[in-house]
């Protein structure tokens, strides 16, 4: 079991045997994360600069495996401020049209996409032939055909392909997935998932389709896809879906403001879902079994995480989301570690797929079948 695990253990036995404060907890945690490490430091190029690129790389400040040392980009001045910002070499500063030249830069090992979601596909697939392992956010492409050549593409490579799954780290999250897992909540049977806001600047790349490849669903919808896949701990096997739209100004053909989608499971468990650009104050998670309950709010915004059992409050410590998912993914490029729950392109392509079913679904009217 790697130190991480055990860590993570020990501190909730602790917090179970000592009623601890959050505070005093996230201080342990902060004590025993900054244990010295003086293995592999997976060296990250960014690709994008945007709003959540400068969310992960000031993250990263805090990581022990992994170190932004490049960026890729349109704009000069963002290149400049980040190079003073974190220290980076003339020669690790790329646009989007020479950074296939990252072939032939020894001091770079991966780059992360965090670009608008419909440049992911051609972006991972150049960065797979130059050699490099493709970290992508979410939405991984805009359809399960281009996740597919994505993978086919890092496979060919022979490069790692993960995506921004922060919540695959989160320590109330795999708390109660392992309660899960023990059997502590009995069978499951019901799951849902709020996930929303109200979306805003009417401008933005999000709201055009040709770059968002749709609306809420691609964006914040995929939280409730892929919480109610680790939630449940099961592929769901057919979904339906009802899209409603109140301003067809701001949400334009195929860019939907709110969709409420349901799934079935073979063990007969089923999930209730709502997606949606137009309300806020819509992030929660229900889990439901025979012996008991989780809920999760908020359950994936950048946290603090909160919730609870039908044993009592979860008490784990808040951590950076993205420092975690950072260092736990050079563990998985450099040890080939595997997380609880996976991050790689097929992961990513199951949540892909489901979205291709859903828009379906709101097409059609019907129940989608499912094969994941
Ligand atoms: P953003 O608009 O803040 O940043 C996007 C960046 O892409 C900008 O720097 C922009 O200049 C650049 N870009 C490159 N080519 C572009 C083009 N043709 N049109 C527009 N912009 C272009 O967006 P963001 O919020 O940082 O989102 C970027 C990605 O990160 C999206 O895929 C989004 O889903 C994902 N994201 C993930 C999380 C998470 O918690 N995992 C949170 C926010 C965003």
């Amino acid at each position: 079991m790697n130190s991480r695990r055990k860590f993570l253990q020990k501190l909730t036995t602790a917090a179970i045997a000592i009623q601890f404060s959050p505070d005093i907890i996230a201080a342990s945690y902060k004590n025993v994360y900054n244990e010295p490490y003086d293995g592999p430091v997976l060296r990250v190029a960014i690709m994008g600069l945007g709003s959540y690129a400068n969310r992960v790389a000031e993250a990263m400040r805090d990581c022990k495996k992994a170190k932004v040392v490049s960026v890729i980009s349109g704009t000069p001045s963002k290149i400049k401020d980040w190079q003073s910002r974190f220290n980076i070499p003339e020669k690790n500063c790329y646009t989007y049209d020479n950074f296939d030249q990252i072939k032939d830069n020894p001091d770079i090992d991966a780059v992360y996409v965090i670009t608008p979601n419909a440049l992911h596909r051609s972006q991972v697939i150049r960065v797979a032939k130059a050699g490099k392992h493709a970290i992508c956010e979410k939405p991984m492409a805009i359809n399960a055909a281009e996740g597919q050549q994505m993978i086919d593409a890092c496979k060919k490579a022979n490069v790692k392909l993960l995506v921004g799954y922060r919540m695959h780290f989160e320590p109330k999250t795999l708390e109660i997935i392992r309660m899960r897992n023990n059997g502590e909540m009995g069978k499951i049977l019901f799951f849902q998932g709020w996930c929303g806001f109200a979306i805003g600047d009417p401008t933005q790349w999000r709201l055009n389709k040709q770059l968002s490849g749709g609306g809420s669903i691609m964006d914040i919808g995929i939280y409730a896809i892929n919480g109610a896949r680790y939630m449940v701990g099961e592929e769901p096997i057919w979904v339906t879906a009802t899209e409603t739209k109140t301003n067809k100004e701001i949400f334009k053909e195929g860019v939907d403001e709110t969709i409420q989608f349901q799934f079935g499971f073979a063990s007969g468990a089923v999930a209730s879902c709502l997606s949606t650009y137009a309300m806020n104050n819509l992030d929660r998670f229900f889990l439901n079994g025979e012996k008991g309950y989780a809920e999760m709010q908020p359950s994936t915004g950048y946290g603090p995480i909160q919730g609870r059992t039908f044993k009592g409050e979860l008490t784990q410590p808040h951590v950076t989301h993205q420092t975690v998912q950072m260092d736990e993914m050079a563990s998985i490029i450099f040890e080939n570690k595997q997380p609880i729950v996976p991050i790689n392109g097929e992961e990513a392509l199951k949540d892909l797929k489901i979205i291709d079913a859903i828009y379906l679904a709101v097409k059609t009217g019907g129940k989608v079948k499912l094969k994941l």
